[in-house]
């Protein structure tokens, strides 16, 4: 018999229910079609975990046919209040990637603050004109480029994007230099979200209590960074402080460490932090390749993921 050594590992995000949320525009999965998307996983495919991808890796075992892996990242609340009695109900392991800062400095991620404006904001060329205004503001000391040369190079349509915010979101999560993202951020968060930093944190995030919870139930939880940010843009000593950090934080919250595993904030990684993966014994780590991966073509530490939309969220 033929073996397989293929897996689809899916990535998460949001998962709530939106239309009886807070911000019911923010881009996530409403929670009746987690539920129908794990029916039809269920159905369809076997969900294994970490454990069981980890040791046919180190062994070159072959997977069950249909293999997925669920994946859920950034450590929203809504993992915990939504998908981890889903996934405890019905037996089956979730792996959460949790960025530490945030949840031991009760902040929020700039990625985030992206996201609730976004989807705080009624008007998009209204937001665009916002951002603008703000460009104009800083061009000077900052040594910027024109708005018109940041728009013409940004706005570019993604998969789950229009191209407004596709400008608005690479702007601000990478274009510009670090400080002048993370000010302009925060003018643009004050003034669309408009709610105290510490207050959002502890709404939007698992708690270190909730975390050891998942820990102690069977849950598996990764490295997702310190600080989350595009380690590929670090060096070698400011990526080793990333990964120790985030896994201090996994040893204080319980987890394996002969297990430990990672995903790459924004998908970003290099050689230089694989080295420094393996140095610290780390198992696996995925990216946010669009692909099935594939044991025997994928390196171990350049896992694919598909996102949920890429699949059915119906069981009919
Ligand atoms: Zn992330």
């Amino acid at each position: 018999m033929n073996k397989n050594y293929k897996v689809t590992v899916v990535m998460y995000h949001y998962v709530r229910d939106l239309n009886n949320s807070r911000f019911p525009n923010i881009k996530g999965l409403d929670l009746s079609l987690f539920i129908e998307q794990l029916n039809y996983l269920q159905k369809y495919y076997y969900i294994i975990s970490m454990e069981h991808l980890i040791s046919a890796i180190d062994n070159n075992d072959s997977l069950p046919y249909n293999s997925v892996l669920l994946t859920f990242d950034d450590a929203y609340i809504d993992h915990f209040t939504n998908v981890f009695p889903i996934l405890f109900n019905r037996k089956i392991q979730g792996s959460f990637y949790v960025p530490a800062s945030n949840i031991m400095d009760n902040l929020v991620l700039d990625v985030n603050k992206i996201h609730f404006i976004l989807a705080s904001v009624i008007d998009m060329k209204q937001l665009i004109r916002r951002t603008f205004k703000e460009l104009n503001k800083y061009r000077n000391d900052y040594n910027l480029s024109s708005n018109e040369y940041y728009f013409e190079k940004l706005a570019i349509p993604s998969r789950m994007d229009n191209k407004e915010v596709v400008f608005f979101k690479r702007l601000l999560q990478k274009e510009l230099p670090e400080t002048l993202r993370r000010i302009i951020t925060d003018n643009l968060f004050r003034e669309f979200v408009d709610i105290n930093e510490s207050t959002f944190s502890k709404e939007l995030y698992m708690t270190k209590e909730q975390i050891t919870c998942m820990v102690k139930n069977g849950m598996h939880i990764g490295n997702h960074g310190f600080e989350h940010v595009w380690l590929d843009t670090l060096s070698e000593d400011k990526q080793k402080e990333e990964i120790a950090k985030g896994c201090n934080f996994l040893k204080e919250m319980g987890v394996d460490m002969n297990n430990w595993t990672m995903s790459y904030p924004y998908g970003a990684y290099d050689q230089s932090l694989i080295n420094i993966l393996k140095d610290k014994g780390c198992k696996l780590a995925f990216t946010a390749n669009v692909e099935i991966a594939d044991l025997n073509k994928n390196n171990r530490f350049e896992l694919p993921r598909l996102d949920t939309n890429d699949l059915p969220k119906s069981s009919k």
